[in-house]
């Protein structure tokens, strides 16, 4: 068969449910691969706390060498309860991704809510508030409060401090972003901030204003953020694409995750000026890892980002959500997405929900 494609893909299935989600994706790509003459190559490294224990490191040298060398960055997640129980552990598993994020300038976190309409039941909504809703927020990632220096804690005072900094430049540059997507779909955009209160949200504002003036063909509305996050679940449909820094990006995503039904179906890409990294939204989820029963949805449509975003296969990323929609259509879910009318035999685990999608390639036309 002749090779379209040929490219190298880092795998960092990191912690908790992460490498049983990403297993399922990795058997995604694969079948992509096959099914559309490209030949993938993947190689697997640690971070977080399964770097840690390995290591003693949250982001070893060898896995930023990897990600030097690679075109996509495939992530799990990372975290666990014995590091969050543990405030004064000094070695964290975030501080993998939050380092990686930084080394690579991922200034850009895409994150796309679209419902799936055979799941409209199993979002706690109502489905008239929700059907048609189809977001993307686009969300700064390494700026902000996050990130900010100084930061510290006066145990004696009891006391602590975070700071909260943005540049003209760091907003430039993701809101020229959101606004070429803006142009791609509805031509609206919607900036999130607090310039009611915080000097960055005035800062923020006042920038992407400047912006907006090379796109005259989009409509620039500004959105307070506890409005925002009240109006996103009174009224979903009128956001479309919707630009917002760090902290914010954070919480109204994770809000927004119940329009969709459940964060097991949340997909992101994380894009900078070089080598992107996609990663499903939720976390390592100890609850329930090693189950079996986590839903990899949300891994395998960070996949599909990765097709589109890395690699520019468009035609094989949407393979990938119909894929997905068709599962979904025959009424297969995984445990986090089921409601009352889905019957035993229609509730599958990690494996058999990756099997069922990546079955459905041979039967999807191109
Ligand atoms: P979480 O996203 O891991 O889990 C929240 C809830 O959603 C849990 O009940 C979990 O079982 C459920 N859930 C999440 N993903 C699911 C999936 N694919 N299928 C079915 N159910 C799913 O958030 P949390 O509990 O706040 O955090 C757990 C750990 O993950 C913490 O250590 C946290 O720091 C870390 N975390 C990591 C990332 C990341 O790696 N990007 C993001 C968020 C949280």
């Amino acid at each position: 068969m002749r090779i379209d494609m040929y490219k190298n893909i880092l795998v960092l299935p990191g912690d908790g449910i992460g490498p049983e989600v990403t297993a399922e994706t990795v058997k995604m790509l694969k079948a992509v691969a096959e099914k559309f003459g490209h030949d993938f190559h993947f190689r697997h490294e640690l971070i977080g706390a399964a770097a840690i224990d390995a290591t003693g490191d949250p982001l070893p040298p060898k896995t930023i060498e990897a990600a030097k060398d690679t075109d996509a960055i495939l992530l799990g997640a990372v975290g666990l309860p014995k590091y969050d129980q543990d405030p004064h552990a000094t070695v964290r598993p975030e501080q993998g991704l939050l380092k990686i994020r930084k080394d690579f300038d991922l200034f850009a976190n895409i994150r796309p809510i679209r419902l799936f309409s055979p799941l409209l039941d199993a979002s706690s909504l109502k489905q008239e508030v929700l059907e048609g809703a189809d977001i993307v927020f686009f969300r700064e990632l390494v700026g902000g409060i996050y990130f900010g220096e100084p930061r510290g804690r006066n145990v004696a005072r009891d006391e602590a401090w975070d700071t909260m900094r943005y540049t003209k430049d760091a907003v430039v540059r993701i809101a020229r972003m959101a606004f070429e997507a803006a142009r791609r779909r509805k031509k609206t955009l919607r900036s999130v901030d607090k310039a009611n209160v915080l000097e960055c949200s005035r800062l923020w504002r006042e920038t992407v204003n400047e912006v907006a003036r090379d796109y005259s063909d989009v409509a620039l509305t500004h959105m307070y953020v506890d409005n925002a996050a009240m109006q996103l679940i009174k009224n979903p449909r009128q956001f479309d694409v919707v630009l917002t820094e760090n902290m914010f990006g954070d919480i109204l995503t994770d809000e927004a995750s119940q329009i969709a039904g459940s964060l097991g179906l949340l997909a992101s890409a994380s894009l900078g000026p070089g080598v992107g990294l996609f990663e499903p939204i939720h976390g390592s989820a100890p609850d329930i890892a090693g189950k079996g029963i986590a839903n990899p949805i949300a891994s395998i449509l960070s996949g599909a980002m990765l097709l589109e975003y890395a690699f520019g296969l468009k035609t094989e990323s949407d393979a990938v959500w119909r894929a997905v929609s068709s599962v979904l259509e025959s009424g297969y879910r995984t445990f986090d997405i089921k409601d009352t009318t889905t019957t035993d035999d229609k509730i599958v685990g990690t494996k058999t929900m990756g099997d069922l999608i990546v079955s459905q390639f041979p039967r999807i036309s191109v």
